[in-house]
């Protein structure tokens, strides 16, 4: 429907595009934050991995280091440098310290002996595990027996004076710790050194560790809340460590995730576990991804705001250039070229019940005239509202021209009902608070669904509207068979008529007029006749349509070529040719050189023009622009004779006729059919003294009755044509007319 809303909805935003766009930018950065994820977490692996190696290795170099001094140590002994144990005490004691030992002992398989420093070791309890070792033994972490501290000591044994003994050098288990804690992750990673039974030998996390705490253990008791995936996690660990296979993984711990590391170390099957936070990384993390989530929705507004812009004003342009072409400025209904281009598409749809109407107010010039130009605009706007209020939701409607408005539109419930709300909806309308009575006139076609050519059905419109204009109580007139009929032979007859006139199917036919008093033959009227195969189309079913494009003017000549041809030969057979009237379409006098063609055609057939006689119906001589004066003046001038056609019909006034120069007076048929044949007050009665005053002859058209004739003899009327006399004949059937004639 041309409904105002959708013109005047400016922007229409495309949100199919908007989504899609949308999505796409949603999916680049869902991917893209995935993908940073998956490298970052790539990137989580190696560095615990990295941290891991080199927490074991720097552990591992420095064991290697002191138990290759420990090597030295005995080494130098076994030498036999030495002749006391207390000289092997005092020659290391100062070097112990570069190594980060804190005594050297020496004892014997009973555990007594001293160190270095001067303590005194009576019965050490477990003498007997570092004595089962050849190699340079490193033990688990223990408590000194001297101070709090938690001890390692390395041990090798060796003979002195032929007595197994053992060599103790001690470390501060701490050592190994600050090695194991390093600043990585803001602290917040923690290092388990364990033993191979899982038993936790040294943590970086804090002191709070009792002794012989089962790392396995531990954590299953950390994550037994949570899900029994970790839980097999961690016992898959445990065998990997078992198989020295180092390895990472993720577990979660209440809220927490933590990465967890192993990896075995070439120190007494021990392993070191790297445990760390993932928010200790996933904060860093986080913060990223929501800086990227916050770019990307920046970005993606940005993308949506110029899209918006462009879109909007790309509307905007298009909107005011469609504004121009195709809307009614006056009423913001559709135009013309609006109506023409929605309606095409309109008609391929399904909808049953289609019509097209066309609506015009009555009388609209008087609005004009009584109220003004402005004042009357506002009529047809207000009208143009309570039209489109009244007509269904889909109806395609515009002002086409003035006053004029055409919709179309489905209707299923009775189409005069419809008409009957439009006529009453107009009848009273409020226009700048002046109430306002507006007479419609509707033309109503119901379309057909096989009719798409737009053109042909406003034409069907207009014509059924052409059916009442005038008429004061008809408001609507519904096309109708008849009228189609009308239309399809009028499309007939203008398509074949350039081809008829080639084909020479127009005849002429001549109609005798008789002088009433000696009943003598006065000549004849050319008529034409159009023969279209077996039919013969009479001339009031063409004639008007040609003169609607102008073919008359063709036809009109072809049929005055033919009569002086035909009088051309009449004279030759006879010796003389009758006077012969030709009607002559008003449609001629627009070009003022028409007379000439007919010269022309004269002279070619040598014929007289005092025996042409040109009609010329009464119409054509009140048409305001055409100077009838000059133009009978020159056709006089010529020599032609000229008669006025239909007399009676065409109001023209005295004065007028009384300027014209013309021979005849024809007078209208309907005067006669009218007329009282007993009394002298009829029209008729009038027009013959009319004629006698301005002096021309009288040609009676139609008398078909001897009391016509008697009537019209009576008057001194003086010529007569009718089918009392004659009906038109074909040529030779009026050349008998002429074989007995004497002149
Ligand atoms: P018109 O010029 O008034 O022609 C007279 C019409 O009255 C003719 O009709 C004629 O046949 C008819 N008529 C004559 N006597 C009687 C009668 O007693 N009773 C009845 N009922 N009718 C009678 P027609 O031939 O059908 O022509 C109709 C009109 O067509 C003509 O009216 C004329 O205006 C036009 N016309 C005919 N031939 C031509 C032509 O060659 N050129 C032009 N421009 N118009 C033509
Ligand atoms: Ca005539
Ligand atoms: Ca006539």
């Amino acid at each position: 429907m041309i409904n105002k809303s959708e013109h005047f909805k400016k922007y229409k935003i495309n949100f199919k595009w908007l989504f899609l766009i949308f999505l796409v930018i949603l999916f680049l950065s869902y991917y893209g934050i995935k993908y940073i994820k998956n490298l970052t977490s790539t990137n989580i692996s190696n560095n615990i991995n990295e941290f891991s190696e080199q927490t074991t290795a720097q552990l591992e170099n420095t064991i290697k280091n002191q138990k290759s001094f420990v090597e030295l140590i005995v080494d130098t002994i076994n030498r036999g440098y030495f002749k006391t144990e207390a000289d092997i005490l005092n020659t290391f004691s100062d070097d112990i310290k570069n190594y980060n030992f804190t005594r050297l002992f020496i004892l014997d398989k009973n555990g007594n002996g001293v160190s270095n420093d001067g303590y005194k070791v009576e019965n050490y309890s477990n003498i007997q595990e570092f004595f089962a070792h050849d190699d340079v033994y490193l033990s688990d972490n223990r408590p000194s027996i001297i101070s709090d501290n938690q001890i390692n000591i390395y041990s090798k044994t060796f003979t002195f004076n032929n007595e197994e003994k053992v060599l103790f050098a001690t470390i501060n288990t701490q050592d190994y710790k600050d090695i194991l804690v390093r600043r990585l992750f803001d602290g917040k990673a923690g290092t388990f050194l364990i033993n191979e039974n899982g038993v936790i030998l040294i943590n970086s996390f804090d002191d709070s560790f009792e002794n012989n705490v089962n790392i396995y253990d531990y954590m299953l008791n950390k994550v037994k809340s949570n899900n029994l995936e970790d839980a097999e996690k961690i016992n898959n660990m445990h065998s990997n460590i078992q198989n020295k296979v180092s390895g990472i993984f993720e577990i979660n711990y209440g809220k927490d995730t933590y990465f967890v590391q192993h990896s075995p170390t070439n120190i007494n099957n021990w392993s070191i576990i790297s445990v760390i936070p993932s928010n200790a990384i996933g904060k860093e993390l986080n913060q990223f991804l929501v800086i990227s989530l916050a770019i990307c929705i920046i970005a993606n507004i940005v993308v949506i705001i110029i899209y918006l812009y462009i879109d909007i004003s790309n509307q905007h342009k298009n909107l005011k250039l469609y504004n121009v072409a195709y809307i009614d400025s006056l009423t913001s209904l559709g135009n013309e070229l609006y109506f023409k281009e929605n309606s095409d598409s309109y008609l391929k749809n399904s909808a049953q019940n289609k019509y097209i109407i066309s609506i015009d107010i009555n009388k609209f010039k008087s609005f004009n005239i009584m109220y003004g130009y402005d004042f009357s605009n506002h009529i047809i706007t207000a009208l143009s509202q309570k039209i489109t209020e009244v007509l269904p939701d889909d109806n395609i409607t515009a002002r086409m021209y003035n006053d004029v408005f055409v919709s179309i539109f489905s209707y299923d419930d009775g189409i005069k009902n419809l008409l009957d709300k439009i006529i009453e909806n107009a009848s009273n309308i409020n226009v700048d608070n002046k109430f306002i009575h507006l007479n419609l006139s509707i033309g109503v076609y119901k379309i057909k669904p096989d009719e798409k050519d737009i053109n042909k059905l406003v034409d069907k419109a207009y014509i059924a509207r052409s059916k009442i204009k005038g008429s004061f109580y008809d408001n609507y007139y519904i096309f109708d068979e008849e009228l189609e009929n009308k239309i399809l032979k009028e499309q007939e007859i203008e398509l074949s008529m350039e081809e008829a006139l080639k084909n020479n199917e127009f005849k002429v036919l001549y109609q005798p007029k008789f002088y009433t008093d000696t009943e003598k033959l006065a000549g004849a009227e050319a008529l034409v006749r159009w023969y279209k195969g077996d039919t013969i189309i009479p001339p009031n079913e063409f004639i008007p349509l040609f003169e609607k494009d102008k073919f008359i003017l063709k036809l009109d000549l072809y049929i005055f070529e033919k009569v002086c041809s035909d009088m051309c030969k009449w004279k030759e057979q006879y010796g003389f040719t009758p006077t012969v009237s030709i009607n002559v379409s008003k449609e001629h006098f627009v070009n003022a050189n028409f007379i000439d063609d007919y010269i022309k055609i004269t002279n070619k057939y040598g014929i007289e023009r005092n025996k042409i006689d040109l009609e010329i119906t009464e119409s054509a001589t009140i048409d305001k622009n055409i100077d009838i004066i000059t133009i009978l003046n020159n056709i006089k001038e010529k020599g032609f004779i000229i008669s006025v056609d239909d007399f009676g019909t065409g109001y023209s006034s005295l004065s007028l006729l009384q300027n014209m120069k013309f021979d005849i007076i024809k007078i209208d048929k309907s005067f006669l059919d009218n007329a009282d044949l007993n009394s002298n007050k009829n029209i008729f009665n009038y027009i013959v003294l009319i004629s006698k005053y301005l002096e021309v002859k009288i040609i009676v058209e139609g008398v078909e009755t001897i009391e016509q004739l008697n009537f019209v003899r009576n008057l001194k009327c003086d010529i007569i044509q009718g089918y009392y006399y004659s009906k038109p004949l074909v040529k030779e059937e009026f050349e008998n007319y002429l074989k007995g004639y004497n002149i």
